[in-house]
C-alpha cells in the first residue's frame, strides 16, 4: 500500500473538465461556451499581432540570454505595469510609495498578496470575495489559512448589482477585514459597480478600515479602454487608501500559458514601500526564485515602445469590441424571438462573461439537446459565441426557457 492509499480523491476542476468533454463531442455544430479564453470570429485563439511583432524582434535579438531574471522579476516591465494600472500621472508614484511583484500571471499575483497578508497583516482577519466570484479565489486564500466569507453580489432578481446587500454585508464585517474586489469585468457575473456604487463602496470600506484588495485580470479586455478599466483602482488610491492589486496579462495579451503578471502595492509612504517590496522577495525566493522570463519581456517591450503600445490598444479594440457585437447579436436574436424574460443583462453586462440568469436544469438540456457546453451557474463565455454560431445558441436559449 502507498503512503497515500488513504486521501480522499479530489474531483477535477469543473471548468477543465467541461472543456475535456466538448473536445470529445463529435457533433459537428457543437458549442463552447465554458472557456476562459478569447476566441476569434472562427473559434480559434487570436495571437495578437502586436504581440506576433514584440515576440519576433525577442527571438531575433541575439543580445538576449536565458539567465534568471532577478527575484522580483523584470525591472522595466515591474515600472511599466505600476503605470498601466495606476496611471503615469499617479500621485502614489511621483511620491515612490508603489512597489511591485512580477508574479506567475493574475493567480500568482493573488497568491503572493494573500501570502504576504496572512504573514505580515493583522491576524484572524476574515477575507471578504463576492457571491460569487471567480472560482479560484476561494481556494487561493484557504490555501495559506485565510476564512473566506461572501459579501451579497449578484441578484438573480434583475441580473444586476445587489448594492444595498454588498454594502450591508461590509458594513457587517468585522473591522479591518480583507475585501476582494473585482476592479472590472466581474467573473463570474460581468456585472460591474457603476461609478456612485464604487463610491459607496469605499466609503463603507473606509468607515470600517477594510483592506481593499483588487484583482485586475481584465484592464482594456473589458470596454477596450485600458483607462476607464481602471478607474475603480485609481479612484481607491485617490482616495488615499492603502491596498494591493493583481494584474495579469493573460487576457490583455492573449499571453495565457506565459504567464506574466504583476502584484502592486500602494502604500501610504516610501519607507513602508520598500519594507513590502524586501518582504515580497523574500517570499518569492522561497516560492518560485524567480519568475519567467518570455511573456514578462513581451509585455515590457510593448508597453515601453509606443509605437506598439498604440499598436496594443488597437488589439483591444478588436477584441473588446467582437464580444460586444456577440453580445448585441446575441440580445437581437433573444428579442426577435420573443424569447420569455428580460435580456437586457446582456448588453449591459461586461468583459468576457455573462450570468444569463439560465437555471441549471435547463444547462442541462443545452449540453444534451444542443451540444452546447457552459456551467452549471448559467455562465457563459462570450468568447465563446461567433456570427457562426449565435444564432444556434440564441435558438436553443429560446427553446429552454419556453
Ligand atoms: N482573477 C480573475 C477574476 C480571473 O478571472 C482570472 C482568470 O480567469 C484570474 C484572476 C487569473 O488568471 P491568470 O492566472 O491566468 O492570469
Amino acid at each position: 500500500n502507498s503512503l497515500f492509499q488513504e486521501i480522499p480523491l479530489a474531483p477535477p476542476d469543473v471548468i477543465f473538465n467541461l472543456t475535456a468533454t466538448y473536445k470529445a463531442d463529435t457533433f459537428a455544430q457543437k458549442v463552447n461556451l465554458g472557456v476562459g479564453a478569447y476566441r476569434d470570429d472562427g473559434g480559434k485563439p487570436w495571437v495578437l499581432p502586436v504581440v506576433k511583432k514584440a515576440e519576433q524582434a525577442i527571438v531575433n535579438d541575439l543580445s538576449l540570454d536565458h539567465e534568471y531574471l532577478p527575484i522580483l522579476g523584470l525591472a522595466p516591465f515591474r515600472e511599466a505595469s505600476i503605470r498601466l494600472i495606476l496611471g503615469s500621472d499617479s500621485s502614489a508614484i511621483k511620491e515612490a510609495r508603489v512597489t511591485a511583484a512580477q508574479t506567475i500571471s493574475g493567480t500568482g499575483a493573488n497568491h503572493l498578496g494573500a501570502l504576504f497578508l496572512s504573514r505580515f497583516y493583522l491576524k484572524g482577519v476574515p477575507v471578504y470575495v463576492s457571491n460569487p466570484t471567480w472560482a479560484n479565489h476561494k481556494p487561493i486564500f484557504n490555501n495559506v489559512g485565510f476564512e473566506t466569507r461572501d459579501y451579497a453580489y449578484f441578484n438573480p432578481k434583475n441580473n444586476g448589482l445587489d448594492i444595498d446587500g454588498l454594502l450591508a454585508d461590509l458594513k457587517a464585517a468585522p473591522e479591518n477585514s480583507i475585501i476582494l474586489l473585482h476592479a472590472c469585468a466581474h467573473n463570474p457575473t460581468g456585472v460591474d459597480p457603476t461609478k456612485d456604487q464604487w463610491k459607496a463602496i469605499a466609503d463603507v470600506i473606509e468607515s470600517k478600515k477594510h483592506f481593499p484588495f483588487f484583482d485586475c485580470a481584465y484592464q482594456g479586455f473589458a470596454s477596450g479602454d485600458l483607462d476607464r478599466d481602471a478607474w475603480a483602482v485609481r479612484y481607491f488610491v485617490e482616495r488615499g487608501f492603502e491596498l494591493l492589486v493583481c494584474q495579469s496579462y493573460a487576457k490583455n495579451f492573449g499571453l495565457y500559458g506565459q504567464r506574466a503578471g504583476c502584484l502592486t502595492f500602494v502604500l501610504k509612504n516610501a519607507d513602508a514601500a520598500a519594507r513590502v517590496s524586501s518582504q515580497l522577495a523574500k517570499l518569492q525566493r522561497a516560492e518560485i526564485s524567480n519568475p519567467p522570463a518570455h511573456g514578462a519581456r513581451i509585455v515590457n517591450k510593448v508597453l515601453n515602445d509606443p509605437d506598439l503600445y498604440a499598436e496594443w490598444t488597437e488589439n483591444l479594440k478588436t477584441m473588446s469590441g467582437r464580444i460586444g457585437n456577440m453580445r448585441k447579436a446575441l440580445y437581437d436574436k433573444l428579442i426577435q424571438h420573443k424569447t420569455p424574460g428580460t435580456w437586457e443583462h446582456i448588453i449591459n453586462q461586461i468583459g468576457m462573461f455573462s450570468f444569463t440568469g439560465l437555471k441549471a436544469s435547463q444547462v442541462k438540456v443545452l449540453k444534451e439537446k444542443y451540444h452546447i457546453y457552459l456551467t452549471d451557474n448559467g455562465r457563459i463565455s462570450m468568447a465563446g459565441l461567433s456570427t457562426s454560431n449565435v444564432e444556434y445558441f440564441a435558438d436553443a436559449v429560446n427553446y429552454v426557457v419556453r
